[in-house]
């Protein structure tokens, strides 16, 4: 396959993971016989600091004709104090809503041998492998009216849906539990709020058209707690944006260091791959980031942008194999350890990607179903 991936490295660690993602995707190209044209922008303090826009224009075409964008993070402590349109992370909500990118799909998976690396002990964790698929773009972030009223003794905010946002994510959902374990349980607060109303009622709509996918409701309260108690029950979650960004932290936070998380958002053009975390300035330019969350996402890019299963698999196997030798980044190893560099964790999982020389290329392919 011949296909365009643009990085924007961006601030802090950003630079340092997407090399790494890059050299992933460099050994998925060889191994597979793709051809990738990799190019990279600046965003965030990267592009300010060359006098351009935290979203240079040249960046946002540059992404509109892509087939997928991977990103590392952007800020920085330097511009923290500027006006809001120049701070690094104005760029982030500027591409979102330039690419109308309304899906947000946050995996959260327990790597073997991380059993451990969470705040859950091994026996409930053990099994865990979620997907949340967040709405984006709609919902009280951006419900209007909003705001202060004039005496400064309240404020307001407005939850809005309509059928055809709640339709569209629906259907994100219920596709991406086709290529998982065909379950999806749709989140929110029914008993309480006309918006779940509407969601629980268009949900249940969209399920007839996946008779194979099955499907259940829970209050966003409930479904809190049995991600902490029984994570291992989800298959992909479905939710709105607030409750979305709650319940995707904290289904990150129970699998271990934020450093191993992935993401995408997905709308009807090029989507957006890029690890959870942001910029780390605390740990930048020492090479001791956790490189897992971008490549993670390369793999993402592979799945969700080029359709390329099987080598998304390949990714996610090469990563467990590295994990598997016992390899681990500072923020994974324990105490008194010694901790591979974010360049050695690349290259051990470039280097489970590469056939050893007597096999043909894609001969050590998984048979293993996707996951999305
Ligand atoms: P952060 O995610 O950058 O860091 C939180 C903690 O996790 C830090 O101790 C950091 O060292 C550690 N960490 C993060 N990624 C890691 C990795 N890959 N490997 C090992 N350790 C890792 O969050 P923060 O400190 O709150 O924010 C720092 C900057 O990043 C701020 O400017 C913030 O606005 C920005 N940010 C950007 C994004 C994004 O680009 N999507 C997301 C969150 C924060």
């Amino acid at each position: 396959m011949i296909a365009s991936i643009l990085l924007l490295p961006g601030d802090g660690i950003g630079p340092e993971v997407v090399a790494a993602a890059a050299d992933v995707l460099r050994a998925v190209e060889a191994r597979f016989g793709h051809s990738f044209t990799i190019t990279t922008a600046p965003i965030g303090a990267a592009a300010l600091r060359l006098g351009l826009a935290p979203l240079p224009p040249e960046t946002l075409e540059a992404a509109r004709t892509a087939d997928g964008i991977l990103l590392g993070a952007v800020g920085d402590p330097e511009f923290d104090r500027g006006d809001a349109s120049r701070r690094p992370e104005s760029a982030l909500l500027e591409i979102r809503r330039a690419l109308q990118l309304y899906a947000n799909l946050r995996p959260a998976r327990v790597w073997p041998g991380l059993e451990n690396a969470g705040p859950l002990k091994a026996e409930v964790l053990a099994g865990t492998d979620l997907l949340v698929v967040r709405e984006l773009t709609g919902g009280l972030y951006y419900g209007e009216p909003r705001g202060f009223a004039a005496d400064g003794q309240s404020a307001h905010n407005t939850m809005r849906y309509s059928r055809a946002e709640i339709e569209r994510i629906s259907r994100r959902a219920f596709d991406a539990a086709r290529t998982r374990r065909q379950h999806v349980t749709s989140v929110d607060k029914a008993n309480v709020l006309e918006t779940s109303r509407l969601w629980r009622q268009v949900v249940i709509e969209v399920s007839r058209d996946y008779p194979d996918v099955r499907l259940d409701h829970m209050y966003v309260d409930a479904c809190a707690m049995k991600v902490a108690l029984a994570p291992s029950s989800f298959d992909v979650i479905l939710t709105e944006n607030l409750f979305g960004d709650i319940l995707s932290d904290e289904a990150g936070a129970i699998v271990g260091s934020l450093g191993l998380l992935p993401s995408a958002s997905l709308g009807d053009g090029p989507g957006l791959f890029e690890p959870v975390h942001g910029s780390a300035p605390d740990i930048a330019g020492h090479n001791v980031a956790n490189p897992i969350g971008a490549i993670a996402s390369a793999a993402m890019l592979l799945r969700h942008a080029l359709a390329l299963t099987t080598e998304a698999d390949a990714i996610d196997l090469a990563i467990e194999e590295a994990l598997r030798k016992g390899l681990r980044t500072r923020d994974l190893a324990a105490t008194g350890d010694s901790a591979a560099g974010t360049r050695e964790m690349a290259a051990a999982i470039a280097a489970a990607l590469t056939p050893p020389s007597h096999s043909s290329p894609g001969s050590v392919a998984d048979p293993r179903r996707s996951r999305a």
